[in-house]
């Protein structure tokens, strides 16, 4: 019986086929593992119509064959990409795809030097990354529960918010706590923004203490069994002014709208496009600075991209988060964040956690 991971690179020597290719060369770690089980961080991986080639160094060979099934893996000799030249040179492949955004041009200069004149070598962005977009029910589990240990964390870190504390405080207790948990880690760094440092999308946890009458926002994700989550939630300490409620009812409205446009067949650019006219209705959309969601599952940030004028059709399997907010320079910002896949006939919101303003 074939593996999911078998079954995945038979879905993509189908995609070859279409593109008149003999082969692929992977290079991003995320998806030989969505192709292959293998978790390395180095090497290079050959999916082709004659079988898949994994090229990796001593460090991680045996651990290869552990985690692969119906993978050949070859010892890497130089760097992944002269050794996975060198392989190439030796089989009957004569067009082999690259992802020109994931490959360097002293890595394709590398492995074209070593696959020798015989080689022809085709740009075919985001192969891989294509099927990857569409998640089957074993991961659509898996982000499920990474999404909902995400919210369990962000709820705790709000009961740990009170006046004097630091956002580098609430920044550890919040990564520890999604270790202790059981995921292997942060999916990216942890934003921890309190007062006028929330305006600031991106914000690191600094020293700053928590004060009275300050927005907080809160920005987490975590890995659980290879796959990601992300969810933000903005909590204000103390009671919050007549202003801060309706930029916060503007921006939930805004979610709640793109969730709803979220659905099989829509175009992300339309998702983008209902946060955006909501905003637009409180006259905050000046203060939306960012897109609307981004993909979500074995990398926090994947396809598909929630953003203006996105071409790309929603469809089932696809998982993205929903993420609209305002920054006002000085004030602070409020961005309410949850993770959701979109089904034949509804849109499942990933992340459980209560949506309301919350005033501490
Ligand atoms: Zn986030
Ligand atoms: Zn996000």
């Amino acid at each position: 019986m074939k593996t999911p991971f078998q079954g995945r690179c038979s879905a993509l020597v189908s995609k070859l086929k279409e593109s008149k290719l003999d082969g692929l060369l992977v290079t991003s770690p995320a998806s030989w593992y969505y192709l292959t089980g293998f978790t390395g961080e180095s090497g290079a991986l050959i999916v082709s119509r004659r079988g898949t080639t994994l090229v990796t160094d001593g460090r991680f060979t045996v651990q290869a064959r552990e985690e692969t099934s119906g993978v050949r893996v070859v010892l890497q000799k130089g760097s992944p990409f002269e050794s996975a030249g060198l392989f190439l040179k030796g089989t009957s492949a004569r067009r082999v795809g690259f992802d020109p955004v994931l490959l360097t041009v002293a890595q394709l200069g590398s492995i074209r030097k070593a696959a020798g004149p015989r080689l022809r070598w085709i740009p075919a962005p985001a192969m891989v990354e294509g099927l990857r977009m569409r998640k089957d029910a074993a991961e659509l589990v898996q982000m499920r529960k990474a999404a909902v240990l995400a919210g369990e964390v962000v709820e705790e870190a709000i009961g740990l918010l009170r006046p004097g504390i630091r956002e580098f405080e609430v920044g550890a207790e919040i990564d520890y706590r999604i270790r202790k948990k059981g995921a292997a880690g942060p999916a990216f760094e942890t934003i921890v923004a309190f007062g006028a440092r929330s305006a600031l999308p991106h914000a690191r946890p600094t020293a700053k203490r928590l004060r009275k009458n300050e927005l907080v926002v809160l920005d987490l994700g975590v890995i659980l069994a290879h796959y990601c989550s992300d969810i933000t939630r903005t909590v204000f300490v103390g009671r919050a002014s007549r202003r801060i409620r309706t930029w916060y009812r503007g921006v939930l409205e805004a979610q709640s709208a793109a969730i709803a446009a979220a659905t099989n067949g829509a175009l992300c650019g339309d998702v983008d496009t209902a946060a955006r006219r909501v905003l637009t209705g409180y006259h905050l959309d000046h203060l939306f600075v960012h897109s609307t969601g981004h993909g979500l599952g074995l990398e926090v940030h994947e396809g598909p991209r929630v953003a203006r004028g996105q071409k790309k059709r929603l469809e089932p399997g696809n998982v993205m988060t929903i993420e609209p907010g305002v920054y006002a320079e000085g004030i602070g910002g409020i961005r309410i964040e949850d993770d959701v896949a979109v089904h034949d006939d509804r849109t499942e919101i990933l992340t459980r956690v209560p949506r309301d303003l919350i005033e501490i």
